[in-house]
This record gives structure tokens, C-alpha cells and sequence, in this order.
């Protein structure tokens, strides 16, 4: 198991009950008001991704860039999704976050992970789907995999953006092929893993005879991007004509 050096970051095996009901900061140990998880001066800490960075992929980039970019990486590819916008960038705070939820069932955490995702939607990009009311759809997980994890992670973070944002959740996607862990895998070998692994679920077919506008998929952590054009892919075959993506953090 991995541990997060931080001074103050008070994880431990002890602490069922603070998972449950944390009174405290997970980051800096603080007490509390009652709903949150963070307190107010580590929430504001926390890094969010600032301009610039890549229109279509989130890479932030050092110094100063005017007018819209992709990075070198991103500018070689197309993807079924206009853009990838995740809200915070990656440091060893968010990234503690993120661990804890996914596996360590600290589900408590993914309504505050859901608040910072919604800030990404100030990107004025966001504005036709939040004009629209477009579905929050969640990246989907197998179900062996959620019989070991008990949640999804990306579905329990949207319904956190919903909450901020209004728009609806709607799992659209369903994952009918379990794929082998993406960790090691180029982004290549990651696409060509995930091919046939999304399929519109009944609420999806249901969404898209309801409208067909545009839909905003939702994850955790982008890294390659794979699995997020993989789901736009299967979105936009399902005949959705938009596909954007917001996640937590960038990885
Ligand atoms: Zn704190
Ligand atoms: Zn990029």
C-alpha cells in the first residue's frame, strides 16, 4: 500500500470511522464544518489548471502562449471528443485524493472531487453544454471491477458536478469487455485494449432518442486520453453529435 509522505496528511488503517464521517481536514487535519472534507485554506490550495495549456488535452504548458494551442502530442491525433478539460493538475494533494477514493473507498472524498471538477466548467467552452442542460455521463467501469471497488469513482464525482452544476447524469456507457490494466500501456496499445470495451447502455440508447446534442463525459484522472476517446467514440457512433470531457485532474 502506498502512503503519501505529507506532513499532516493523516491517513491511516485506524481511521473506518473518519472515513465515514471525517471531522477533519484529509489534508492538513483541521476541524471541520459539517459536509465538507477539506478545509477551506487546503481547498483553495489546491492546483488548479491554469492557462496555458493544451485546448485539446489539458497538458499545461510553463511560460507564456497566445491564442489557442494543441500540444505536440495531441496536434499528430484526432480524437472523437472536442476537448479534455480537467480542473486540477496533478500534485501529490490531488493525487492522495484520487487514491484514497479509488481504493480506499473513501467515497466521502467524491463529493468534494465533484466540486472541483464543476469549477472546471467555468471554461467558457462548457458554455452550448451547460446552455443545453447536456448529460453528465460517467467513463463506466466493469462490473467485476466494481465488485472489488463497490462504486465507480467517475459515476460518484458527476453526480458531485451535477450537484454544482445542474446538468443531469445519465450512464450512458456500459463496459461490456473487462481490459487488461492501462498503467504500462502506450497510448496506442491503450486504444487498440479498449476497442469493443463501451457500449450504450439502455439510458444511453434512451438519451439519444431524447436528443442528440452533446454529452460531457466525466472521469477522474485524464492521462492518455484513451479511455475518454474510446467512450466519445462509442457516443458518437450511438449518433451524438458533441462529445466533451471533463475530468477531476490531469494525470
Ligand atoms: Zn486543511
Ligand atoms: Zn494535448
Amino acid at each position: 500500500m502506498e502512503r503519501t509522505e505529507r506532513a499532516g496528511w493523516r491517513w491511516g488503517p485506524g481511521r473506518l470511522l473518519d472515513l465515514a464521517y471525517p471531522p477533519r481536514c484529509e489534508a492538513c487535519g483541521t476541524g471541520l464544518s459539517h459536509g465538507r472534507c477539506l478545509c477551506p485554506a487546503c481547498y483553495g490550495a489546491l492546483p488548479r489548471l491554469q492557462e496555458p495549456f493544451c485546448q485539446r488535452c489539458g497538458e499545461p504548458f510553463e511560460g507564456r502562449i497566445d491564442g489557442r494551442f494543441d500540444c505536440p502530442n495531441c496536434s499528430r491525433l484526432s480524437f472523437s471528443f472536442e476537448f479534455a478539460r480537467p480542473a486540477m493538475v496533478w500534485d501529490e494533494v490531488t493525487r492522495g485524493l484520487i487514491h484514497q477514493l479509488k481504493y480506499h473507498r473513501a467515497i466521502h472524498l467524491a463529493g468534494e472531487l465533484g466540486r472541483l471538477a464543476a469549477e472546471g466548467l467555468d471554461d467558457p467552452r462548457f458554455t452550448d453544454a451547460l446552455a443545453g442542460g447536456w448529460p453528465l455521463v460517467p467513463v463506466p467501469v466493469h462490473r467485476t471491477r466494481l465488485r472489488h471497488r463497490h462504486f465507480n469513482q467517475a459515476a460518484e464525482i458527476a453526480r458531485g458536478v451535477a450537484t454544482h452544476s445542474g446538468l443531469p447524469v445519465v450512464a450512458a456507457l456500459g463496459r461490456i469487455r473487462r481490459t487488461d490494466t492501462q498503467t504500462r500501456l502506450s497510448r496506442k496499445e491503450r486504444l487498440k485494449n479498449l476497442t469493443g470495451a463501451f457500449a450504450l447502455s439502455a439510458a444511453g440508447h434512451r438519451w439519444l432518442a431524447h436528443s442528440t446534442a452533446g454529452v460531457i463525459v466525466v472521469d477522474d484522472v485524464l492521462t492518455t486520453g484513451s479511455t475518454v476517446e474510446a467512450c466519445a467514440a462509442t457516443l458518437r457512433a450511438g449518433g451524438c453529435q458533441r462529445v466533451q470531457v471533463l475530468t477531476a485532474m490531469r494525470g
